[in-house]
């Protein structure tokens, strides 16, 4: 081969690895693998979701944009939890996302068959993240940790990933400035007196509770770590069907085996409540 030839050769060598890397890069990047119009729904398939969206409640735009996001969003909670990502996409299959019309039900997740429903997603401020890591954190749903936990870590991790225009949601997501805003407000007292026993009235304490557990979990995970969190989260666990509201924190329904909060963390769930409220 002469020297010309030789250059050839290892040029085309050099074309081909480079579109090939490119390609690669490409794939990782791309979010949307398929958008098809059904008979009722639009159905939009990414690496790790398949979108169920009622046809004509959202534009294309509005479409590519909410499963854009769900895409990145699975990422980021994968690469957060590591090993501690109970759902198996290989086994089980994409996460089913139920996008409805109609709001008559809240956005909820069910983690025994990975289906989430959205609601109110044409407002652009839905719980996606929040519901997608009810998915990942909880295997099959028949085992949770304690309320406050539960719900604490999946509204800590949708105030961190969730992806949200500031003109449409303001302040509503930032986990501090909601902390505050409940902390200093006199009509949750007595949610903070009783928590992280999970006691409210009405769907505003609720809230406040969930905000309120998201920053408990927040002080543990700068405080301990995110392992630390993580191991908490998988090792207080209680079967479904027993859990009483107020019998929360009792021992009764706790899987043998459990380890008490203070054994994880060297300190009680009163003095933790108490380094807390006095970092607030
Ligand atoms: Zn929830």
């Amino acid at each position: 081969m002469n020297h010309q030839k030789k250059f050839l050769v290892i040029l085309f060598l050099l074309l081909v690895s480079v579109s090939l890397f490119s390609n690669v890069v490409v794939a990782e990047n791309k979010y949307i693998l398929n958008y098809q119009t059904k008979e009722d729904n639009i159905v939009v398939t990414t690496k790790h979701a398949e979108l169920y969206i009622k046809k004509g409640y959202i534009n294309e735009e509005e479409t590519y944009t909410i499963a854009k996001k769900i895409e990145k969003g699975i990422r980021d909670l994968k690469i957060y939890l590591g090993e501690y990502n109970k759902y198996n996409f290989k086994k089980i299959g994409k996460i089913e996302y139920y996008i409805e019309d109609h709001h008559t039900i809240k956005s909820n997740a069910i983690p025994s068959n990975g289906r989430v429903h959205l609601s109110h997603v044409h407002l652009k401020k839905s719980p996606y993240i929040h519901e997608t890591a009810h998915i990942l954190l909880d295997k099959n749903g028949e085992e949770i940790p304690d309320v406050w936990l539960k719900e604490g870590l999946p509204t800590y991790l949708n105030a961190k990933f969730a992806q949200y225009e500031p003109k449409i949601i303001g302040d509503n997501n930032n986990l501090d400035k909601r902390t505050q805003q409940y902390y200093q407000n006199k009509e949750f007292e007595e949610v903070l007196e009783y928590f992280p026993k999970p006691f409210y009235k009405g769907v505003n304490e609720q809230r406040g509770y969930y905000w309120l557990s998201a920053s408990f979990v927040k002080y543990i995970e700068n405080n301990y770590g995110k392992d630390k969190l993580l191991e908490l989260y998988n090792a207080r666990r209680k079967k479904v069907a027993t859990i009483d509201v107020l019998e929360d924190n009792s021992s009764k329904n706790e899987k043998e085996g459990t380890k008490r909060i203070d054994e994880f963390l060297g300190t009680s769930v009163e003095k933790l409540k108490e380094q807390w409220l006095t970092s607030l």
